[in-house]
C-alpha cells in the first residue's frame, strides 16, 4: 500500500467522505481513516449521521409517522384501516438496510473516485512538510500526508447521574434501535434528538415524558416558532415537557427505572422503563495526536480553526462537528468541499450564516438566518410577514395545516435576515430561503416570483408579501 499521500482525511463521516472524494476528484492522492465499527463489529463508514444519526432517525420517523397516520389521520379521507398494528423489528430491519445502503455506498463511491480507504484509529504523530499519521487498526501502520483534514465528529455528552449502558438508558445508539416500544420512555433534554426520538416513541405509543434543564424551551429557535412547538408538542403530540429540570439521580431495579429529580425547586421523582439521555454532543478531540503538533483547541473542545477551516499548523485543517459552527451534515460535507478545494490551489468558502436548520418532529421546524429576538438585542430595524398554513389550499389538502411561515426582513434595506417555517415539509420549503439569503434577495424579490399554485411554496410568497402587508390571502 502507498504510505504517501497528498491528503490524509480522519474520519468518514459527512465532513471527512465528502472532502476524500472532493480531493481525489481534484486530482489529489487521498486517503480516508476511519475507525467507526457497526452492531456486529465491522467496519462501517458515514460516521455518525449514515450509522447513528440522520438517516436511521429519519427513518424511524417515517415509519412512525406513517403508523400514525393510519390510526388517526386516515378515518379524515374516508379510509377505514382496522387492526392497525406496528411490528418493531420490521421497521428496524428497514432503518437497518437503509444505513446498510448508504454506508456500502460510500465504499462504491470511495473506489470509484480512487480514494484509498483504511479501518482504524487515526494518530497525528509530527508536523512539517509531511505529517506523520499512526494507524491503530487490525495492525498498527505509518503513513505520511501534505496535508491532513481532521474530520472526526462528535459524541453524545455524558451525564455523571445517568450512565449509559444502551440497554436501558440509551444515548443516540440505542434510542434508534430499541426492540420493543416502551411503556414509559424518559428523554433527558429537549434538543433536537429528544423530540426526534420522544416523537418516534410517543407515535408507536409509549407514554413520554422529556425533563430539559433551561427554563427555555427550543431557546435557539425563533420564540413564536419555539412557543408554537411547545403548544403542538404537549396537546397535538402529546409530549409531557417540563422545562428548569435537573435530574439528580437515577436507579433500576428489574425493569422499573426511578428517576429523582428537581422542578422549580421541588424534589420529585417519576418510575419509566427506558431512558434516552440527548444533552448536546461533544467534539472528538481527545485522540486525535492533537497535543503532538501543538494544535489550539477551544475551552470546550472544539479545534480552532479559521474562517477557511486551518489550524494553527497550517497544512492541517478541521471541519464538522469537531470545530465551531452548527453540528449538521450538510455543513461538515460543505467545509469538507472547501478545504478540499482551498488544498488544491482553489478558493473554498463556507457561509455559516446561511446553513439551513431542521427539525424533523411533525410539523418540522426549519430555520435559516436571524431570529426576531437577536435581531432585537442588536437594535436592527426590521418588518416581519407571517402567513399561516391554516390559509395554504395545499396544506389543507394534505391534512396538515399546522404552524405558519415567518419571513424577517431589514426594515430599511428589505433585504431578507431570516426565514422560520413551522410546518408541513419545512424541510424542503426553507431552501428557498437559503437560495433568497445566499443572492442577498430582499422580500420584494420572493414577492415578484411566481409559485405555483396549489403548493406549500405559497406560504413563502404570502410571508414575503406580508412584510409590506399585502398578504392576498390573508
Ligand atoms: P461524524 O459523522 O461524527 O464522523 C466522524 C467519524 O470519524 C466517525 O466515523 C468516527 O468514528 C471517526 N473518528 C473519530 N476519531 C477518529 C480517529 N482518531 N481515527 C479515525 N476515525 C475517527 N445532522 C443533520 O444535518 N441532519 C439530521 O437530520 C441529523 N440528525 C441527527 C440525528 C442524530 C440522532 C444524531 C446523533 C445526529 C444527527 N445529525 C444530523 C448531526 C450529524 O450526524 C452530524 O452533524 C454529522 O454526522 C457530523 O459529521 P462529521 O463528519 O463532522 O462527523
Ligand atoms: P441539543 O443541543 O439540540 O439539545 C440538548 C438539550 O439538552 C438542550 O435543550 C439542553 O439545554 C438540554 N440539556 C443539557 N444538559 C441537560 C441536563 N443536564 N438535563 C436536562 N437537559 C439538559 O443536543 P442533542 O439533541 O443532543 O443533539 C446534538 C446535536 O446533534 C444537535 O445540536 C444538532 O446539531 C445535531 N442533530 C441534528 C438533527 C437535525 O438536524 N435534525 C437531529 C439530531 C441531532
Amino acid at each position: 500500500m502507498d504510505t504517501l499521500f497528498d491528503v490524509a482525511v480522519i474520519g468518514a463521516g459527512p465532513g471527512g467522505y465528502v472532502a476524500a472524494i472532493r480531493a481525489a476528484q481534484l486530482g489529489l492522492r487521498t486517503v480516508c481513516i476511519d475507525d467507526f465499527k457497526d452492531a456486529a463489529g465491522k467496519a462501517s463508514l458515514g460516521g455518525t449521521c449514515l450509522n447513528v444519526g440522520c438517516i436511521p432517525s429519519k427513518a424511524l420517523l417515517e415509519s412512525s409517522e406513517n403508523y400514525e397516520k393510519a390510526i388517526h389521520k386516515f378515518h379524515e379521507h374516508g379510509i377505514t384501516a382496522s387492526d392497525v398494528k406496528m411490528d418493531v423489528s420490521k421497521m428496524l430491519s428497514r432503518k437497518n438496510r437503509i444505513v446498510k445502503q448508504f454506508t456500502s455506498g460510500i465504499s462504491l463511491l470511495f473506489k470509484k473516485n480512487k480514494v484509498t480507504n483504511i479501518h482504524g484509529s487515526a494518530e497525528i504523530i509530527s508536523s512539517g512538510e509531511l505529517v506523520r499519521l499512526k494507524i491503530s487498526g487490525l495492525k498498527e501502520e505509518y503513513i505520511e500526508a501534505k496535508n491532513v483534514i481532521i474530520a472526526t465528529g462528535s459524541s453524545p455528552r455524558e451525564m455523571d447521574s445517568v450512565p449509559v449502558d444502551n440497554e436501558y438508558i440509551c444515548d443516540n445508539k440505542g434510542a434508534l434501535s430499541l426492540t420493543q416500544t416502551p411503556k414509559h420512555l424518559l428523554v433527558i433534554g429537549a434538543g433536537v434528538i429528544g423530540l426526534e426520538m420522544g416523537s418516534v416513541w410517543k407515535r408507536l405509543g409509549a407514554k413520554v415524558t422529556v425533563l430539559e434543564a433551561l427554563p427555555n424551551f427550543l431557546g435557539a429557535v425563533d420564540e413564536s416558532v419555539s412557543k408554537e412547538a411547545k403548544r403542538i408538542f404537549t396537546k397535538n403530540v402529546g409530549l409531557d415537557i417540563h422545562l428548569g429540570c435537573s435530574v439528580q439521580k437515577v436507579t433500576r431495579k428489574n425493569k422499573v427505572i426511578t428517576v429523582t429529580y428537581t422542578e422549580a425547586s421541588a424534589t420529585k421523582t417519576l418510575e419509566c422503563d427506558r431512558i434516552v439521555v440527548a444533552v448536546g454532543r461533544v467534539p472528538n478531540s481527545d485522540d486525535v495526536g492533537l497535543d503532538n503538533v501543538g494544535i489550539k483547541v477551544d475551552e470546550r473542545g472544539f479545534i480552532t480553526v479559521d474562517h477557511h477551516n486551518r489550524t494553527n499548523v497550517s497544512n492541517i485543517y478541521a471541519i464538522g462537528d469537531v470545530v465551531r459552527g452548527p453540528m449538521l451534515a450538510h455543513k461538515s460535507s460543505e467545509e469538507g468541499v472547501a478545504v478540499a478545494e482551498t488544498i488544491s490551489g482553489q478558493y473554498g468558502d463556507v457561509n455559516l450564516d446561511t446553513i439551513p436548520w431542521v427539525i424533523y418532529t411533525s410539523p418540522e421546524i426549519a430555520w435559516v438566518g436571524q431570529t426576531e429576538q437577536a435581531l432585537k438585542e442588536e437594535g436592527v430595524p426590521y418588518k416581519v410577514g407571517k402567513f399561516p398554513f391554516v390559509a395554504s389550499g395545499r396544506a389543507q389538502a394534505i391534512g396538515d395545516s399546522s404552524g405558519f411561515v415567518k419571513m424577517i426582513a431589514h426594515e430599511e434595506t428589505d433585504r431578507i435576515l431570516g426565514v422560520h417555517v413551522i410546518g408541513p415539509y419545512a424541510s424542503e420549503l426553507i431552501s428557498e430561503a437559503v437560495v433568497a439569503m445566499e443572492f442577498g434577495a430582499t422580500s420584494e424579490d420572493i414577492a415578484r416570483i411566481v409559485h405555483a399554485h396549489p403548493s406549500l411554496s405559497e406560504a413563502m410568497h404570502e410571508a414575503a408579501l406580508g412584510i409590506d402587508n399585502r398578504y392576498l390571502s390573508l
